[in-house]
């Protein structure tokens, strides 16, 4: 039944692995077993990892549907290709940066299906444990006569660096001797001067025609404490030159970032390569590889938008099931199978690509109809009167747990003459090719009997309160009898003397334009005003027992799991996950 890749299909980046490992490009790199400078690899055993790949977050928020694409692809190939996939926090930067984001970023990728414990291997990194290495690195450079104390202001620099068509000028600082640099730039490090009073920069070209190379900084002063280091240091390195260096200390082969870092790669490059001559790392060094970002239609997945959402109570938190942040999607009941076969579906490119939410869906779909097995919840319940059956009796309808799964089994949903049904399986005055029930009409009442409506009764406003109808005994679900009268419809109930009411939570999607903010208003101003609407539902009785999180198959109706965080034992929410249908682009949903 799975449309699941078995092969998983081709894309420029697995291409490159495999002609890597082909070529034997990684063969003779050495592995410790803890991340390190060359010295510390020099001898030991060689590296048993065929590749090694990384997921490197920034523990200041909480991953969205964008790093779920990145997570997928980073330790999706060492899992294919016989290699690990680092899980390594990227905290240099000390302020932002809190526990409680490390925490909900290393669930999360567990939920989605990955461990950074991957056999004999732990790999659990903070590149803040990297500094004293990094500062190797950096003295290094001022040695080779790689990188000088700039003491510019910071707009003298922004000043001097030039522009796309015009070159930079070097700074007043730029012929300092190496003595010079090293004693100010230890000077730096004990916290003898204010924050922003020198820099060290990387010696390369003013001139350059990419502005990464015109002598970038790479470390600044931040009399900061340090959320794991904490008032050990004052100068702080930059992304752009830790990152290279973590990436050489871990032995990772193939460095895979998305393309805003594609100006960058000539200054990994240019790093490494000097640090290879320089015999701080081995050689072969790593590669940076860029591929685009992933963005959905009817979300925002920029961390600075989804934090106003969150600051201004649009939603209830970053957990919010509306949320695309993968603590949201989890709370929802989306499954994590959906997101690996999303990702395996768009597959990884250079172009830009603008995903609809709808495939984000129906891979949701696929993987929820083949996994979750079947109940009965009534979302918007009115009576239903057997007239002709007795008083007090009861039977046992049996149903399968799921359709495509008989070894599950069934479980027995009890009948009686008092069921609820939904309202709009009802009405007085039907429309042509309404097949429901109506007075006069006959449908089937799910594993149980035919029924034929004889009347209903109104309340003051109209509103139907109460069905009648008498069954055909003889048509019993499952018995010779059942195919005897022919019917187009077929309902779902449940037997209002063991149902069980509860909070059903109806999530749609949280903007109601595919763009949110893009005619150039305000994203907030797309927000779909009906993205949340609480009913009470009366569900079959097993239903009550419902742990956290696990989810079902409504028939009719969709998927829906209990809320881990609003639910009490033997009260459970639901939330619905996705309808069984599209019910967006064709009007002909439900
Ligand atoms: P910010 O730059 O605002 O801090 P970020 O989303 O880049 O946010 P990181 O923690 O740096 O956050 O991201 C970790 C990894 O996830 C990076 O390798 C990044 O390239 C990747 N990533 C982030 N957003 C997406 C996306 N939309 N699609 C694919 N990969 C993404
Ligand atoms: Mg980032």
């Amino acid at each position: 039944m799975t449309k699941t890749p078995v092969t998983p299909p081709v894309h420029f980046i697995r291409n490159i692995v495999e002609a890597d490992l082909a070529a034997d490009r990684y063969a003779g790199r050495r592995w410790s077993g803890t991340p390190g400078l060359a010295v510390s690899h020099a001898e030991a055993p060689p590296d048993a990892a065929r590749i090694r790949t990384r997921f490197p977050p920034e523990p200041n928020g909480y991953l969205h549907f964008g790093h779920a694409k990145s997570i997928c692809l980073n330790f999706g190939l060492a899992r294919q290709f016989g290699g690990h996939c680092h899980m390594r926090f990227d905290d240099t930067n000390p302020e932002k940066e809190a526990q409680e984001y490390v925490d909900a970023i290393l669930a999360a990728v567990r939920w989605l299906g990955f461990d950074w414990k991957d056999g004999t291997e732990d790999n659990l990194y903070f590149a803040s444990n990297y500094f004293a290495q990094m500062l190797a690195c950096a003295e290094y450079l001022i040695e080779a006569g790689h990188a000088y104390v700039d003491s510019q202001s910071a707009e003298e620099m922004r000043a001097s660096r030039g522009t796309l068509t015009e070159a930079g000028q070097e700074s007043p600082d730029r012929g300092r001797s190496v003595a010079e640099n090293t004693e100010l730039f230890r000077r730096m490090q004990a916290g003898e001067f204010p924050d922003g009073a020198h820099v060290l920069r990387a010696k390369i070209d003013m001139a350059s025609p990419n502005i990464n190379l015109r002598d970038p900084v790479i470390y600044r002063i931040r009399h900061v404490s340090h959320h794991n280091t904490g008032d050990r240091y004052c100068v702080y390195p930059m992304y752009t030159f830790a990152h290279p260096i973590e990436d050489a200390l871990e032995n990772i082969t193939h460095s895979i970032c998305t393309l805003e870092f594609e100006d960058q790669r000539p200054f990994y490059d240019w790093l490494l390569e000097r640090l290879a001559e320089g015999r701080l790392i081995r050689r072969p060094l790593p590669k940076q590889y860029e591929f685009s970002r992933l963005n959905l239609t009817y979300v925002v997945l920029s961390k600075r938008k989804l934090i106003q959402l969150v600051a201004e109570g649009k939603v209830s938190g970053w957990d919010d099931p509306r949320m695309p942040t993968l603590i949201g999607a989890r709370r929802r009941g989306y499954a994590p199978e959906g997101f690996r076969l999303l990702m395996e579906r768009i597959g990884v490119s250079k172009s830009d690509s603008l995903i609809d939410y709808r495939l984000l869906e129906d891979c949701m779909r696929e993987v929820m109809n083949e996994k979750d097995e079947r109940r009965i919840a009534v979302l918007d319940p009115v009576k239903l009167v057997i007239t002709n059956y007795p008083e007090g009796a009861a039977e046992a309808c049996p149903a399968p747990r799921h359709p495509l799964k008989p070894e599950l089994g069934s479980r027995d949903l009890p009948f009686a003459r008092e069921v609820w049904i939904e309202r709009e399986d009802f009405r007085e005055a039907p429309v042509k090719g309404y097949n429901r029930l109506s007075p006069g009409a006959l449908a089937r009442l799910k594993y149980a009997y035919i029924v034929k409506c004889t009347d209903c009764e109104k309340d003051a406003e109209g509103n139907v309160t109460t069905v009648f109808c008498e069954y055909l005994p003889d048509t019993k679900s499952g018995t010779p009898g059942a195919d005897s009268v022919k019917v187009k419809g077929t309902l779902h109930w449940v037997a209002v003397a063991w149902a069980h009411a509860a909070e059903v939570r109806l999530y749609d999607r949280l903007f109601r334009a595919a763009a949110p903010g893009a005619n150039g208003d305000d994203f907030l101003a797309d927000i779909n005003p009906d993205s949340c609407r609480a009913v009470t539902a009366q569900l079959e009785p097993g239903l009550k027992e419902a742990r956290p999180e696990q989810r079902f198959q409504f028939e009719r109706h969709g998927y829906f799991a209990v809320d881990p965080i609003d639910s009490r034992p033997d009260a459970p929410i639901f939330n619905r996950a996705v309808t069984l249908r599209d019910s967006w682009g064709n009007a002909a949903g439900g």
